[in-house]
């Protein structure tokens, strides 16, 4: 028994409405972006092409509509992939696209105003039909995302489907030259583009949209991070992260030998109230960066709250990072840090990390010496040591120029 077409018709019809329904249902159900909807039309539209042609046999003049409405899917589907994919848009400009589905509207309408047979005018039709499939095609091969995704992949499917069904009708139709020669082939195979242009659709409107979701949430997520872990001034990690990479560089450090630099601006107060926060904040972003370049990969540096920094200074002797200390006084001697300041002068607080020391511990050494250093006269390191109940210090080494 042969498929009876109409039916065929008005099944695919069904579908591809269902296929709008369901697009439209997940776009008003979360939110979708740039494209989406002009997917949700072509299948509409589309939609309502093939209910037309499903009634070609009793009124004929409706095929004009069926046919300029089947002609738009492929480049409104283009369209939608266009705004989708604004920020990697294709190398074709959308004037073509333009130019495109106008000659074919042109040469359909003028090929049917001109023949009163329907053979040159289905032959007009399945060219250009096959022509705008094939371009929509080669455009969303072109796109940059095509290699891995699989919504596109079927797309190119559905729009090769495309070609083939209108390109067979062109052949039918000038071979045989009337509607007659319509078999079962056609039925079948305008059926299972139908499928295909139903499903892949929806795949890709869903597809595409889960995808720039879980991108944005991504993104979000290390954004949220970023904000969580790091100064926004300097740049550099905030207290809790220095915690958090401190402690994780002490457990991958297999050398025993650890040091802790902890520094801060001398007489910081005093820029800020002679030359304004903005200058103090200026300062504060140089002394950042200065203290980020001076260090290696596996050093750590945070800044613990107003002007003090602390840098965790792994496979490190004390002496060492007394350099490392020196190091970062001539970066920020180096570098002009604002009008009005002359240069900016730290006082360090240096510490080796002793067996079975905590972090926290450690901590409290560094800041009795820089408080020491404070004392001495600032802008001069102090190494703090293990001392019996109250601070020892080792020796204490002037930085730079002369303090303030
Ligand atoms: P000392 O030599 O003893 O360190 O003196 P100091 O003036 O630097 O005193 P202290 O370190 O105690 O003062 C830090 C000042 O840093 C206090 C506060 O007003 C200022 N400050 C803290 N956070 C910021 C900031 O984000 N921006 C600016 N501009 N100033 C800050
Ligand atoms: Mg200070």
């Amino acid at each position: 028994m042969s498929p009876h077409f109409p039916t065929l018709l008005l099944i695919s019809g069904a579908m591809l409405l269902m296929s709008a329904g369901v697009l439209a249902l997940f776009g008003s159900s979360r939110s979708v972006y740039r494209g989406y909807w002009a997917w949700v039309s072509v299948q509409l539209l589309v939609a309502i092409g093939v209910f037309a042609s499903a009634f070609n046999d009793q009124y004929p003049q409706l095929l004009v509509l069926a046919n300029l409405l089947t002609l738009q899917w492929p480049i409104g589907l283009l369209q939608g992939l266009r705004r989708f994919y604004t920020r990697h848009p294709l190398r074709v400009p959308q004037m073509v696209d333009g130019v495109l589905i106008a000659t074919a509207y042109l040469l359909w309408f003028g090929t049917w105003v001109v023949f009163q047979d329907q053979a040159p005018q289905m032959v007009t039709f399945g060219a250009v039909a096959a022509v705008l499939h094939l371009y929509a095609a080669v455009l969303v091969v072109c796109l940059r995302e095509f290699k891995q995704n699989s919504a596109l992949q079927l797309l190119v499917l559905a729009l090769l489907a495309g070609v083939g069904v209108h390109a067979l009708r062109v052949i039918d139709f000038i071979s045989h030259g009337n509607t007659a020669a319509w078999g079962t082939s056609h039925a079948v195979g305008y059926t299972i583009f139908a499928v295909l242009m139903a499903l892949s659709v929806v795949y890709a409107g869903m597809l595409l949209t889960h995808e720039r979701t879980e991108l944005r949430l991504r993104y979000s997520k290390r954004r949220l991070r970023y904000l969580a872990d790091i100064d926004a001034l300097t740049k550099i990690p905030n207290r809790r992260r220095f915690h958090e990479l401190s402690a994780r560089a002490l457990i991958g450090n297999k050398s025993a030998e650890t040091s802790l630099l902890m520094f801060d601006i001398d007489h910081f107060k005093r820029i800020n109230d002679t030359l304004g926060h903005a200058v103090g904040d200026e300062a504060l972003r140089q002394l950042g960066n200065c203290t980020r370049d001076t260090l290696r990969e596996l050093d750590v540096a945070g800044r613990l709250g107003g002007d003090e920094f602390a840098v965790l200074l792994p496979e490190t002797k004390v002496d060492e990072a007394l350099t490392v200390a020196s190091r970062i006084v001539s970066s920020v001697e180096r570098q002009p840090i604002a009008p009005g300041i002359a240069r900016l002068s730290l006082s360090f607080g240096v510490v080796q990390l002793q067996r079975g020391e905590t972090l926290i511990e450690a901590l409290r050494r560094a800041d009795v010496a820089l408080y020491e250093a404070k004392r001495q006269g600032r802008s001069r390191a102090v190494i703090g040591q293990v001392g019996e109940g109250k601070p020892a210090f080792a020796r204490s080494r002037p930085l730079g120029l002369a303090a303030v």
